[in-house]
């Protein structure tokens, strides 16, 4: 069984977003002429979407895939996929929570929309984790039973860099040790650092190791490794299973757009570390599959 953490929903709002921020505007329909433009496949609707993204898990033998709103403002497009597939799909929505309608957007994703998670971004949209604004959200995920999701470290973001749009982050606002006050404070809402940390690989350990409720994904392919010069993802793999132990781990892809679909080779990768490593089943089946019904819920 597997379940993936870690996949992005590339919707046509995601597109049209995207678009709306291109000097000069792109002529066209944003949400075909830039997947075009990349040699991607137009999203088409949400429901459109949801259907290939079960019909690329089906192939590939994924039973559910968590799914990320991955511009503010497109959470309805997750919502849709949500509805029509909730037995494969769990839905993340990304949120700056200082924003003025913030309160609103995390209720009614989380309560009507059936949305699981909360997606934070604080390097990309500026604010620090102290911020009473994330303690809000916390607030929210904790009457909800929903999960936060922080990034933290290095981000990277592709397709805004194949369109030549610059992102502006301050790194420094996506530490891990200051999850540390908000996960102590709401124990019972399971927090998700992906890609260990993206380079604070050491401050995510600290973190997930003075906080039960901290979990980190394995997804990507781990570029922030090039940071750390002589550690491996194997090496990365084997401390993390010694520090937290299985039941703290997240399989995740970082999958997005297609006909790319799901990315095989991330988890052929991952699984042949597990092998070296001599991971037995059942830590494999907490990484790969009952980690993520305890963080997202089952449906
Ligand atoms: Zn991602």
């Amino acid at each position: 069984m597997i379940n993936d953490a870690h996949c992005h929903f590339f919707s046509s709002r995601f597109f049209a977003t995207l678009g709306s921020q291109t000097t000069p505007p792109l002529p066209d329909d944003p949400a075909v002429a830039i997947p075009e433009r990349l040699g991607w496949q137009p999203p088409g609707d949400p429901q459109a979407l949801a259907d290939r993204w079960v019909s690329e898990l089906d192939t590939h033998g994924v039973a559910r895939a968590a799914v990320m709103a991955s511009v503010l403002g497109d959470e309805t497009s997750v919502a849709a996929a949500v509805r029509r597939h909730p037995d494969r799909l769990v839905g993340m929505t990304m949120v700056d929570p200082t924003a003025a309608d913030a309160g609103t957007r995390v209720l009614r994703a989380l309560g009507a929309d059936r949305l699981r998670c909360v997606c934070l971004f604080p390097a990309m949209h500026g604010y620090a984790l102290d911020h009473d604004s994330v303690d809000r959200v916390f607030a929210c995920a904790a009457d909800a039973g929903a999960a936060v999701f922080i990034h933290c470290g290095v981000l990277t973001l592709g397709v805004r860099r194949k369109l030549g749009l610059a992102t502006r982050v301050d790194i420094r606002l996506g530490d891990p040790l200051a999850i540390v006050p908000l996960a102590s404070r709401y124990p019972g809402v399971p927090v998700v650092i992906p890609h260990f940390g993206a380079g604070f690989l050491r401050e995510a350990l600290m973190a997930a190791d003075l906080c039960p409720n901290i979990y980190l994904d394995t997804s990507s392919s781990n570029g922030w490794l090039r940071y750390l010069p002589g550690l491996s993802l194997a090496d990365v793999f084997r401390q993390t299973l010694e520090t937290l132990g299985p039941d703290r781990l997240l399989f995740g892809t970082d999958s997005s757009f297609f006909p790319r679909g799901w990315q095989q080779p991330v988890y052929d990768a991952q699984m042949s570390i597990l092998d070296d490593l001599g991971i037995d089943a059942a830590a494999r089946t907490q990484i790969l599959a009952s980690n993520f019904d305890r963080v997202f819920g089952t449906p």
